[in-house]
């Protein structure tokens, strides 16, 4: 039998509606729209596109939006600085620095520099900190982790006692995932193992899921055969294997692939994301989601 789709495209309108909804009904009760600023270092082009859909995505759901570009030069201190004004700016809730950043900046350094209850993006050590801790203490979880739990629960998947297999440790999808699977409560409650290139036999791990995240960067690193029957497969890869010409615009675009031979896994598992159109869209949908939240926290009313 063939598996459920999970539809990251259908599940991100669904949020993204609830977050419009909630939107409007601050803006009526307290006068205030959720501010998010993005700060461009220079002009690297998918970094202007990421930019792009998130701006777009803040402007149709009545965030205040600010783009803020700076020129490839810009120095660390600057850049440091202008951290430092959005920090001390009410009207915004949620900041956001695109990276990667240009070499002469240190970007440890400046997102650091973010202050914790405005760091959307979930990546500054005392958000990392909350996370570990789990429960209450949460309040920006890192976005494309997020994500893919809001899949899983939004999908009628079992979490609590699942084998949860996370293929990748880094720190913006493996670790972070792996860790909000294993937290007590609502929509985790799972047994989690993490593994990566150093793991002796990462088929076996594998085969025993029930929920399946990989996130390693390697087109079509998992084979058919290392899926339990009726498993969730969750694939975060985004992989460039080829070109194409897009019969919409007649550009070239990108072939993209995830890290999960999907035609055939679709054929074992129970639920599958496709690539694209599956974890990728509900990345920018929880960044919206965290400054909804860093709004409600400003407010009192989170
Ligand atoms: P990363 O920092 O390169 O980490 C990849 C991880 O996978 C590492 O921990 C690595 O192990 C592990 N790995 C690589 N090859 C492996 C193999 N053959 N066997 C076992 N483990 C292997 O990558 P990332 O930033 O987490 O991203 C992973 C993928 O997700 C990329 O394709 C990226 O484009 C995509 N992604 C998508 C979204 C989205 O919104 N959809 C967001 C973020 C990332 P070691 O630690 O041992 O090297």
């Amino acid at each position: 039998m063939s598996a459920k789709i999970i539809k990251g495209t259908e599940i991100r309108n669904v949020i993204l509606e609830e977050i419009e909804a909630e939107v409007n009904e601050i803006k009526e009760k307290h006068g205030v729209s959720p501010g998010l600023v993005t700060i461009l270092v220079g002009e690297d082009p998918a970094s202007i596109s990421y930019v792009t859909a998130k701006i777009k995505t803040a402007q149709k759901l009545g965030f205040k939006e600010i783009q803020d570009t700076q020129p490839v030069d810009l120095s660390e201190d600057a850049l440091l600085e202008l951290v430092d004004k959005y920090n001390n700016d009410d009207s915004i809730h949620g900041i956001l620095v695109q990276l990667p950043l240009p070499k002469h900046v240190d970007d440890k350094k400046v997102l650091n520099a973010i202050d914790p209850d405005k760091d959307v993006d979930g990546f500054h050590p005392v958000n990392v900190g909350r996370l570990m801790i789990g429960g209450d203490e949460v309040k920006f979880p890192p976005c494309t982790p997020a994500g893919i739990q809001e899949m899983i629960v939004r999908s009628g998947v079992e979490t609590s006692g699942a084998e949860v297999v996370v293929v990748g440790r880094s720190n913006i999808v493996g670790k972070p995932i792996a860790n909000m699977m294993l937290q007590k409560g609502e929509g985790a409650n799972s047994t989690v193992t993490i593994v990566h290139t150093r793991t002796k036999d990462l088929a076996a791990h594998c085969k025993r899921a029930d929920i399946l995240i990989v996130a390693a960067g390697v087109p079509g690193l998992v084979k058919p055969e290392w899926i339990k029957p009726g498993a969730c497969v969750i694939d975060v890869g985004v992989n460039r294997v080829g070109e194409k010409i897009s019969e919409k615009t007649g550009k070239k675009i990108a072939i993209l692939s995830g890290d999960v031979d999907f035609d055939a896994a679709k054929e074992v598992a129970g639920f599958i994301t496709p690539v694209p159109g599956g974890v990728g869209p509900m990345t920018i949908t929880m960044l919206m989601k965290n400054t909804l939240k860093a709004l409600k926290f400003s407010l009192g009313i989170a």
